[in-house]
C-alpha cells in the first residue's frame, strides 16, 4: 500500500540527498560512463539524474517501481556475492511513494524510448540510450517530513556530499552537477588518485602518500594526508568497501592507530581508502542505506589497514618520522 511504502521510504529517503544517492547508484549499476545530476531548490522542487547506462526495457519499467523488484539478484546465493550498489529493490518504489516520479529510458536494442509516470507507460521520443529519472515535489505527500527540511543551501550541500562519495569510488565515470541550472561540479573521468585529489582540500596533492597493500583476498588502496596539509574542511576521512562509501569503526580505528604510531598524534587523520574484500567476507546488508558493514574477520582488516597506512606515512620523508 501507499502508506506502507511511505513508512518504508522514511528509512531510506530522509532528504533530497538520499534520492540523489539512490539514483546515482542505479546509474553506476547500469554501467553508465556519464552521469548528470540536477537539483532545483535543494532538490525539493526537482531532482533529475540522467545516465548513459544500459537503460530499462519497456516491459520492465512498471517492475522498476515495484517494492522488492530488483533485476540485480535472483537468489539468496547471489545476495552473498552481490557487487552491485543496489539489491533491495526499494529505492525507486520508495521515492515514487513520496514524490511525483517519472522515468524515461531507452535500451541499446530499442529504437524507441519509453516513459513511466503514474503507472502509465508511454512512448517518450528523443532519448539517447540510457535512463533519465525526474523527481518532482519531493515529500509533497508527506508534509511532515517536508517541514523538517533545512534551507535549500543545506540540502544542496548534502547532495554534493553524497555525489562526492559516489564519485570517489567511481573515478572512471564522469559526473556533472547543476544546482538551479548552474553547473557547480564537473568531474571528468580520471584515475583513482586524480579523482581523490579533485575532491580533497587544495594542497592535499603535495602532501599525501599512496597506500597499497594486499593480504589474502583483500586489497587496500588510496591516499593518506601528511600533517602538513592545511585543513580547509573538517571531514576528509573517506572509507569505501567494495566500491561503496561506509562508516566503519574497525577501519577508522586502524587508520587512526597508524597515524598515532607514526606521527605520535601530531596529525588529524586525512584519508581516502578503498578496501576490496571478497563479498563472502563482509555483510553489507546490515543497514537499509548500506552505509555500514560487518566483517567476518575484523582483526585481519584492522591489521591490513593499520600496517598499510603506517608504511605509507613512514615513507613520508624527513622531519615527520622522528625516531
Ligand atoms: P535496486 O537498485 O535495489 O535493484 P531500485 O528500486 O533502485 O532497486 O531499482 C529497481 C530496478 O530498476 C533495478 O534493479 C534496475 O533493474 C532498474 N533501474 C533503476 N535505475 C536504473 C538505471 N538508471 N538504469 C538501468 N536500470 C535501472
Ligand atoms: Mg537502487
Amino acid at each position: 500500500s501507499l502508506l506502507i511504502s511511505q513508512i518504508a521510504a522514511g528509512e531510506v529517503i530522509e532528504r533530497p540527498a538520499s534520492v540523489v544517492k539512490e539514483l546515482v547508484e542505479n546509474a553506476i549499476d547500469a554501467g553508465a560512463e556519464h552521469v548528470e545530476v540536477r537539483a532545483d531548490a535543494g532538490g525539493l522542487k526537482r531532482i533529475v539524474v540522467a545516465d548513459d547506462g544500459c537503460g530499462i526495457p519497456k516491459e520492465e519499467l512498471p517492475l522498476a517501481l515495484k517494492r522488492h523488484a530488483t533485476s540485480k539478484i535472483r537468489s539468496l546465493l547471489e545476495l552473498e556475492n552481490v557487487r552491485s550498489l543496489g539489491f533491495r529493490g526499494e529505492a525507486l518504489a520508495s521515492i515514487d511513494s513520496v514524490s511525483d516520479l517519472s522515468i524515461k529510458s531507452r535500451t541499446a536494442d530499442s529504437a524507441v524510448s519509453w516513459q513511466i509516470r503514474g503507472g502509465e507507460v508511454q512512448p517518450a521520443p528523443g532519448m539517447p540510450r540510457g535512463t533519465r529519472v525526474e523527481v518532482d515535489d519531493l515529500f509533497y505527500k508527506t508534509p511532515v517530513r517536508r517541514k523538517f527540511m533545512r534551507a535549500e543551501s543545506t540540502e544542496t550541500a548534502h547532495i554534493v556530499t553524497q555525489l562526492e562519495r559516489v564519485a570517489l569510488a567511481n573515478p572512471d565515470v564522469e559526473f556533472r552537477f547543476f544546482s538551479n541550472g548552474r553547473e557547480t561540479l564537473h568531474l571528468p573521468k580520471a584515475s583513482q588518485a586524480d579523482r581523490i585529489l579533485a575532491l580533497m582540500p587544495k594542497d592535499f596533492a603535495g602532501h599525501c602518500r599512496a597506500v597499497e597493500a594486499r593480504e589474502g583476498g583483500m586489497r587496500i588502496t588510496g591516499l593518506v594526508g601528511l600533517p602538513t596539509v592545511s585543513r580547509t574542511r573538517g571531514d576528509a576521512q573517506y572509507l569505501f568497501v567494495n566500491g561503496r562509501f561506509i562508516r566503519d569503526r574497525v577501519m577508522s580505528h586502524a587508520a587512526r592507530a597508524a597515524y598515532e604510531d607514526v606521527l605520535h598524534n601530531k596529525a588529524q587523520p586525512m584519508y581516502c581508502l578503498f578496501l576490496e574484500i571478497p563479498p563472502t567476507e563482509v555483510d553489507a546488508n546490515v543497514h537499509p542505506t548500506k552505509s555500514e558493514v560487518r566483517f567476518r574477520e575484523s582483526g585481519r582488516v584492522h591489521k591490513l589497514i593499520e600496517s598499510a597506512v603506517e608504511r605509507a606515512l613512514a615513507v613520508s620523508s624527513a622531519g615527520i618520522v622522528d625516531d
